[in-house]
């Protein structure tokens, strides 16, 4: 118990947290004596490098768990544009016509079911397919990014982090290509090398106050990505979206002063294939957000 007690804290984890439970069931056995071995037994064993293995387990359980618990408190709501009809009345030389048009509302999703329906395909439990499919040095990464942001007083909240092809399709808003995906689309690796999260702000009652937070979250982030490991390569274009920095994804869209000519390239390259398929033209063009709008549906989730 004393290494789990030793390891969670310097992690800077309180085990008086309900989230550590399986810490809190190390504990138990531990004061019933089931665990207790007899040092003269395995003194030709070089324990240190098995506790050295055991520190490393028990650290990424904490992390993974911790990384659980702010997906599990996140709500996963976002504003999504629905094409609807409506009949209107018209003027045309003196003549009254009834005309069809096709106006786009902006109405609330809850994508909570995603995950675990993604996770049941997979034939998991939700957490190992949200978290596990991270690649492991990333969720390192992000968990100490994200203390640094709870610390900093932000409640930062997961709505989104290892993703398949699957649930890539089912993704709305701004995203990639199902299989392009650094969530962990298989072009990048698949399960296990998710290197992406969408990150947020929990704090607020109003879904406009948890907006407002999570802004200044962003900006937080912006201002601290080299001390924090990771960045938001989209900006506000996909604002939740972080990446390592050191990895393909931000290096693509943000490392200076190539940013600009890689993001023309890039979308010089997105013409070229949309032209050879006009039902994905209409279909991205009608899924663009207007400007004002794009405030609101800036989330892939
Ligand atoms: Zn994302």
């Amino acid at each position: 118990m004393n290494l789990v007690r030793a390891l969670c804290c310097s992690l800077g984890v309180s085990l008086a947290t309900p989230l550590f439970a399986g810490a809190a069931l190390a504990q138990t056995d531990a004061t019933t004596g089931s665990a207790v071995a007899n040092p003269g037994e395995t003194s030709s064993i070089d324990m240190s490098a098995i506790d050295s293995v055991d520190e490393c387990m028990v650290a990424l359980i904490c992390i993974d768990r911790y990384l659980w618990s702010l997906y599990a408190r996140t709500p996963k709501t976002d504003t999504i544009k629905v094409p609807e009809q409506i009949k209107a009345a018209v003027k045309r030389r003196g003549k009254t016509r009834t005309v069809t048009r096709t106006i786009t509302k902006l109405v609330d999703e809850d994508f909570t079911w995603k995950d675990p329906k993604a996770a049941a395909r997979f034939g998991m439990s939700p957490a190992d397919y949200v978290i596990g499919g991270m690649d492991q040095s990333f969720r390192i990464t992000l968990y100490h990014a994200l203390r640094a942001l709870d610390e900093a007083g932000f409640m930062p909240g997961i709505t989104s982090a290892f993703r398949d092809d699957y649930r890539q399709a089912i993704a709305a808003g701004q995203k990639a290509q199902t299989d392009r995906s650094y969530h962990g689309g298989s072009f990048r690796g698949g399960y296990g090398h998710g290197l992406a999260a969408d990150i947020v702000s929990v704090k607020g009652e109003t879904r406009a106050e948890r907006w407002a937070s999570s802004e200044q979250l962003w900006k937080w982030i912006d201002t601290h990505e080299k001390e924090l490991g990771i960045g938001r390569p989209y900006r506000d274009r996909d604002a939740p979206h972080v990446a390592p920095l050191d990895g393909k994804e931000y290096a693509a869209h943000r490392v200076e002063p190539n940013t600009q000519h890689a993001e023309l390239k890039a979308k010089t390259r997105q013409r070229v294939a949309l032209r050879s398929d006009h039902g994905l033209l209409k279909h991205v063009r009608a899924a663009r957000p207007s400007r004002a709008q794009s405030r609101l549906q800036t989330r892939s989730t």
